[in-house]
């Protein structure tokens, strides 16, 4: 392993992107070897500091994300699922570290890494926050402590650019209340609900999602009873806080086996 850990960011543009971008600069145990955007961005073969508006950083971003990872330590991804599966092979193929932020996959798309994570590590989280991954165990343990006549609600908000909901946090926050309850989430999950629904399910896990303005991330799990509400809650307000978790499990990642793994093994919360 080289003396400081060699980071390719893919989606280099993104919101996630740009802000993973500062994050690395600004960490002296991380250097920038990679910048991937996809074929045809109007970024590649262009400097990727200027690109971001900024001072030059000596280096392209490029469309060849297969030798840009092969040049790195950890890719450090949070893009989309399709890209993030044929990512996941490339790092693999490399032997690197990956880190996963992208959210939105489905349950085929997740069951794609199974391969690659048994050649490389991987580390997914729909959250890479410590407060959010610090709720996750609230919310297993609340839930496991209070029985259906407690109802289970998750609300999220978000900024309007957001394509997926619910988002990866609050189906995270869902697996943790319904693991609590000692349920399958998919067996009492209720989204999207609209016109006559008629009365709440007992011992269902609803989720509702908010979308507007700029909002980085707000999540909220509610446990409803007759005359009592208990409301977990976490906000975040600046994206780098995704970003510096990003750069710790890429720094947790290094030396570790082949496997899939999350945040709670990162920040040591699991139990
Ligand atoms: P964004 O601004 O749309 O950025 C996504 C970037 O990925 C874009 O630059 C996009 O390029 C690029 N991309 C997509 N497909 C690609 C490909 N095949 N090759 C290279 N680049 C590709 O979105 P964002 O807000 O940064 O969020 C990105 C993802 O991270 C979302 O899934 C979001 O939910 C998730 N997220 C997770 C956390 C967490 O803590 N886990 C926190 C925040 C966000 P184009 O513009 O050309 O499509």
């Amino acid at each position: 392993m080289a003396e400081t850990v060699g980071v390719t960011i893919v989606g280099a543009s993104g919101r996630m992107g740009q802000m993973l971008v500062n994050a690395v600069r600004a960490d002296a145990r991380l250097h920038l070897v990679g910048a991937v955007e996809r074929v045809g961005h109007e970024w590649i073969g262009c400097d990727l500091g200027t690109a971001m508006g900024g001072a030059a950083l000596d280096l392209a971003v490029t469309d060849d994300a297969g030798t840009a990872i092969a040049a790195c330590d950890a890719v450090i991804d949070f893009t989309a699922p399709a890209a993030t599966i044929a990512f996941a092979g490339m790092a693999a193929e490399a032997g690197c570290v990956h880190v996963i932020g992208t959210t939105g996959m489905s349950d085929d798309e997740i069951a794609q890494l199974a391969e690659p994570a048994r050649r490389a590590t991987i580390i997914r989280a729909g959250n890479m926050s410590l407060g959010v991954n610090l709720l996750t165990q609230l919310t297993r343990q609340v839930a496991a402590a209070l029985d259906a006549d407690f109802d289970i609600e998750i609300i999220e908000s978000h900024h309007n650019q957001k394509v997926d909901a619910p988002s990866g946090t609050a189906l995270m926050l869902g697996e943790a209340a319904a693991e609590g309850r000692g349920v399958a989430l998919g067996d009492v999950r209720d989204s999207g609900r609209d016109g006559i629904t008629g009365a709440r399910t007992r011992g269902d896990i609803g989720f509702t999602a908010i979308r507007g303005g700029d909002i980085v991330g707000e999540h909220d799990v509610m446990f409803a009873a007759e005359g009592e509400r208990i409301v977990l809650r976490h906000i975040a307000s600046d994206r780098s806080l995704f970003a510096r978790g990003a750069l710790k499990a890429a720094l947790w990642g290094q030396g570790r086996g082949p496997g899939e793994y999350d945040m709670l093994d990162v920040l040591g919360l699991r139990r």
